[in-house]
């Protein structure tokens, strides 16, 4: 009974996609042949929720058409980067492809901001460490919102990954204003976590009160949304660093794990959220191992067929399916049904 319901999905999962997210309105994507569908819905899914996500909180939004190229790689082996008004995201590159869902979600999410960051400032004449790490911060802070991780267990990874690049060691924040500094990977944290810093002083719509602020220059526009001159702030960011310490949290999560797990497993505390409107974006989290690949097959209120889609589980075993609800859902309770080889889970929730 288990092998042949398995059978099912599997081939259902190679004819029936998820719907388009209406918040994909003015989104073009480009996909290359041969991404897999997990990224494929990954990417689509945090353009949506991003979109919806900063409208509703901060209400800003991307104005212009949005064109997002997923391909296989890029030079430098760089994962993803924004132009003007384009995300480009590289699926065949290492640190893609080996990341948990979770930072692939994040990433997609933080290449929306540079977008914002665009459209305000075309020439990009923020210091690095305040885009890349606004772009970070605000991209964990979405995911926080959506319950995903907490904004304090990627504070500890910020924190963490600082204390183990050796190379940071003296390297004040200062240090990363010009874009000629070496792109490690820990400027993204040292960036986060002096956003992260400036926001417990300021709040975080001053950090899209900064980004607006291009009649003043850089230095006056800091001053101004922040309430602290650029240098003195310069000087409190690094007594607050030589403290820094993580407060314990589990950080696995954001860890990448060997994957595609080859084991099959099994799935518990299957949760959707209660309900979603047609056009929102759903949402259900699961458990399993480290890496597992799982399948979810969404049924419709009116018991039809709707969607499946695989997807992999993080370096904790958490797991998240995040998709969009059609305009012609009907109203009523939804089901989906998980299944990482063993055993099937349900999850149900209200439609309308
Ligand atoms: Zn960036």
């Amino acid at each position: 009974m288990l092998r042949a319901s398995l059978a099912i999905v599997l081939f259902l999962a190679t004819t029936l996609a998820f719907p388009v997210a209406a918040a994909e309105t003015g989104v073009a994507f480009t996909f290359a042949n041969g991404t897999l569908s997990d990224d494929e819905a990954i990417v689509r899914s945090g353009i949506a929720y991003a979109r919806e996500f900063f409208a509703r909180e901060f209400g800003v939004t991307v104005e212009a058409p949005i064109a997002v190229d997923v391909r296989g790689t890029q030079q430098y082996d760089v994962i993803a980067y924004t132009a003007p008004g384009a995300v480009f995201v590289a699926t065949g590159a290492m640190g893609w492809h080996y990341a948990p869902p979770l930072r692939k979600l994040q990433t997609v999410i933080h290449e929306y901001i540079h977008l914002l960051h665009w459209q305000a400032d075309p020439a990009a004449t923020m210091p690095l460490w305040l885009a890349e790490g606004s772009a970070e911060y605000l991209a964990w802070y979405a995911i926080d919102q959506l319950g995903l991780l907490d904004l304090e267990v990627a504070r500890d990874f910020w924190i963490g990954s600082l204390q183990a690049n050796p190379a940071l060691d003296g390297v004040p924040l200062s240090a990363f204003e010009q874009p000629t500094i070496d792109g490690s990977a820990s400027l993204y944290e040292i960036g986060a976590l002096a956003v992260s810093y400036l926001v417990e002083r300021a709040g975080i719509a001053a950090l899209f009160d900064y980004f607006a602020l291009t009649d003043l220059n850089r230095a006056d526009a800091f001053a101004a949304a922040f309430g602290v001159p650029i240098g003195g702030f310069y000087a409190e960011f690094e007594a607050f660093r030589a403290g820094a310490v993580p407060a314990g949290y589990d950080v696995s999560r954001l860890q990448f794990p060997w994957y595609p797990s080859a084991e099959v497993a099994e799935v518990s505390n299957a949760v959707a959220a209660n309900r979603v409107a047609q056009g929102e974006l759903a949402l259900v989290q699961a458990s399993t191992g480290p890496g597992a690949v799982c399948t979810l097959t969404f049924y419709a209120p009116d018991g039809a067929l709707a969607g499946t889609q695989s997807m992999r589980a993080n370096g904790d075993g958490s797991i998240f399916w995040l998709w969009p609800i059609a305009e012609t859902t009907p109203a009523g309770i939804a089901l989906t049904e998980i299944t990482c080889g063993v055993n099937t889970l349900t999850a149900a929730f209200e439609v309308g």
